[in-house]
């Protein structure tokens, strides 16, 4: 893999036989596991802290070789929450479009805890959170989850993005311990972009099949135009980590 300007407390896993890549942010209250991949991650030790932390598992797309840990993972930590895009729900419980069935396994997955929507902002800490951007094309709700710096409310109500954006705050799945806020639309958090986690809409030199159940070739021409526009928008040495093989800098689409 290519030297990438990743903070120590985003972990890199790339892992399972048919090698699909996992990714941990390691943040003092809380572990966020971004595809849980084929075997559950290693436990990074790069934050100090008191007590476990909660568990937060999102995916970012519903192929079986993405989740086949999930169980494993959710059976292990009761309290933590798993998170996937709407579009693809229904596929968790279906081998056809999971695409398990295709090779030879007959795996479906645990019910979601949230369901994301595009532009949705999941907040992981104070400062930083993952904005959701939906790419279908690979699957329906194939996302890309930016992680960027984006300060808690000043307000009760409003929040500043970086870029100076206004936008009313709904926060949703307080219930579930989790803070998603729902803008409604794409808020520009370039400023304080860290990296993108890409699933499988984009590699390192390729993109996601489009001939599998569920998938299109015109949404996928549609999400790469999304991507290259916002990508010209990123600082160019923007780390985009996918599902599979090594990452590469965002000045590499641009
Ligand atoms: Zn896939």
């Amino acid at each position: 893999m290519r030297a990438l300007n990743l903070p120590d407390w985003i972990q890199f896993n790339e892992i399972g036989g048919i090698p699909s890549n996992n990714y941990v942010i390691e943040r003092p209250r809380e572990r966020w596991i971004i595809d849980p991949s084929i075997v559950p991650p290693p436990t990074p030790a790069t934050v100090a802290r008191s007590a476990e932390p909660q568990l937060r598992i999102i995916a970012t797309h519903a192929h079986y070789d993405h989740l086949l840990a999930l169980k494993k993972i959710l059976s292990a930590n009761p309290n933590s929450r798993f998170l996937i895009h709407c579009e693809d729900q229904p596929a968790l419980n279906d081998p056809t479009t999971n695409v398990a069935r295709l090779f030879g396994l007959e795996a479906v997955f645990p019910a979601p805890d949230f369901l994301l929507e595009d532009n949705d902002l999941i907040r992981l800490d104070e400062d930083l959170v993952l904005q959701v951007w939906r790419t279908p094309g690979h699957t329906p709700g194939s996302s890309c989850f930016l992680l960027s710096r984006h300060s808690g409310s000043r307000r009760s109500s409003d929040s500043e993005t970086a870029s100076g954006n206004c936008f009313r705050e709904e926060t949703l799945g307080s219930e579930l311990g989790l803070r998603i806020l729902r803008p409604g639309k794409y808020i520009d958090l370039a400023d304080g972009a860290i990296c993108l986690f890409t699933g499988d809409t984009l590699f390192c030199g390729g993109i996601g099949r489009t001939d599998l159940p569920g998938g299109s070739p015109r949404m996928m021409r549609d999400s790469l135009y999304l991507l290259h526009r916002r990508l010209t928008e990123m600082p160019p040495d923007l780390p985009v980590l996918s599902g599979h093989g090594p990452g590469f800098p965002a000045g590499d689409m641009a």
